[in-house]
């Protein structure tokens, strides 16, 4: 209760902090700025319209509407945002009875979906800084944020949020930008800042570790030293967040676009190997470089995908973040006598399933996985009929662009992929020369044939 009690005490007046400057102000005496519409550069036409929709319904139902987080952040930059968030002061149900297309989301923070068609504008009440005793709001004895279900209005809300930068609140009523926090400066000068003390908001949430390198990297925005400092003490607390919300968050890390930049960054503060434990430790085992340089062209090619408007699966990624400890596995089994691909399907399951206590893999994707690696070895595989089976497996495609990149690492053969594409390129008869089985070469196919034929000819005589 005392940890308690001297969080909130710091959370919500660290003027009896002298020792932290940078300390959250008191929630009753906020040092606001507001920035007048000729102030900044949002303008409604880069609003989404449903989202203005809302923001006036609500303001026309006598509540406060604001953009606020990602959206407001990504405006100021001139950039699209991913979504539009909007925040009130008007409680879940009261939203509900503003909007029929809305449905209430959320155990843990309840807020509102207003759903539009396919868009749908999030729509959560302002969450308040709460009062320890009423145990609405609890913290793990590692500072955990354990439940955080207290409403409250702007000025305890904007505490509760991560960095300055999504802190800001564009309000719809005068079109002005609210600031707490020294957001706005932060844009100007690309800081990445926690508001508050950064050891204290870590442990709150430890997933803002992971957020702090995913804004730095997608914003180009410089890390605060005083944030930049806890984060390799702090890591292992990552292991107290569920698989699946890791997962989640490391789809946003290396789907984004900037795969590359954010391994190195992960890599830096101590944080990949949480998320990939087996990848790490493989990348410690570099062999003149290569499973290392696979795995950075891989980021980079998903990355170069992204930016030429391509599609990029997760399974396709992780498979390249798990290769090495799966073709380490594999190499361990065949040199012990086990068939390969055996042992590439015994390998995969054990990865797999240790991954899965790191960020916990939605079945669908395991299965792909498994796919592209135990076709890897099949491209070995170039005589007979087994080619053109190869061909039409659905997971052909992906399993051939893994073979591209691990043969232009060093890890394959650089002949294969050039065989297969001459042999996806060719017509029939070509393709039945292309694996034809050279002169005095007995197939497996060939062999089977003749003991079929000699056994009822040995019944025939005994009969
Ligand atoms: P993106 O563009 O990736 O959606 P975002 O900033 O909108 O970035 P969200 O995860 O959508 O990120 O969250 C919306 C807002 O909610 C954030 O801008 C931040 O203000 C607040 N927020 C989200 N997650 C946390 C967290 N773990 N701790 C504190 N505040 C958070
Ligand atoms: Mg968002």
């Amino acid at each position: 209760m005392k940890t308690i009690l001297n969080f909130f005490k710091k959370i919500i007046n660290p003027a009896r902090n002298e020792a932290e400057p940078d300390a959250v102000p008191a929630v009753n005496a906020p040092a606001v700025r507001i920035y007048a519409r000729a102030e900044h550069n949002i303008s409604r036409s880069q609003i989404s319209e449903n989202a203005l929709k809302v923001l006036y319904r609500l303001q026309k139902s006598g509540f406060q509407a604001y953009l606020v987080g990602g959206c407001v952040r990504d405006l100021l930059l001139g950039r699209e945002p991913k979504d539009f968030d909007v925040v009130t002061d008007a409680d879940p149900e009261q939203i509900r009875k503003i909007f029929r297309n809305c449905r209430i989301i959320g155990r843990r923070f309840r807020l509102a979906h207003v759903h539009f068609g396919r868009e749908i504008i999030e729509v959560a009440t302002f969450r308040g800084a709460g009062d320890a005793q009423d145990d609405k709001q609890v913290l793990s004895k590692e500072g955990r944020l354990l439940r955080d279900n207290v409403y409250g209005t702007i000025e305890e809300d904007v505490w509760r949020r991560d960095f300055t930068v999504n802190a800001l609140y564009y309000n719809i009523k005068d079109f002005s930008v609210v600031d707490y926090t020294g957001g706005m400066d932060d844009h100007k000068t690309g800081t990445l800042r926690l508001i508050g003390d950064p050891e204290t908001r870590f442990r709150e949430d430890p997933v803002r570790m992971l957020r702090a390198v995913r804004f730095a990297v997608k914003l180009g925005f410089n890390l605060d030293p005083a944030c930049e400092k806890p984060i390799h003490e702090l890591a292992e607390l990552l292991y107290g967040i569920p698989a699946a919300r890791l997962y989640d968050e490391a789809l946003k890390l290396f789907l984004s676009g900037y795969a590359l930049q954010t391994f190195e960054m992960l890599r830096h503060y101590g944080l990949f190997q949480i998320l990939f434990p087996d990848t790490e430790s493989s990348l410690a085992l570099e062999e003149e470089g290569f499973p290392k340089l696979f795995l950075v062209k891989a980021l980079e090619n998903s990355d170069n995908r992204i930016a030429e408007g391509k599609t990029v699966t997760a399974y396709f990624l992780w498979s390249a973040f798990l290769w090495e400890p799966v073709a380490i596995r594999a190499k361990e089994k065949i040199a012990r006598g086990m068939a390969e691909s055996m042992a590439y399907q015994e390998a995969a399951n054990e990865v797999v399933s240790r991954q899965n206590s790191s960020t916990s893999l939605p079945r669908h994707i395991t299965m792909s996985m498994r796919e592209v690696w135990t076709l890897q070895p099949k491209f070995n595989m170039r005589i007979g009929s087994k080619p053109s089976r190869l061909l039409t497996h659905p997971r052909f495609r992906a399993a051939y662009d893994f073979l591209v990149l691990r043969a232009e690492t060093g890890g394959a053969d650089p002949e294969l992929p050039t065989w297969w594409a001459r042999y996806q390129e060719a017509d029939e008869t070509e393709q039945r020369k292309m694996t034809r089985p050279p002169r005095g070469v007995k197939t497996g196919k060939a062999k089977r044939k003749r003991t079929y034929r000699k056994k009822p000819a040995a019944q025939d005589k005994s009969v």
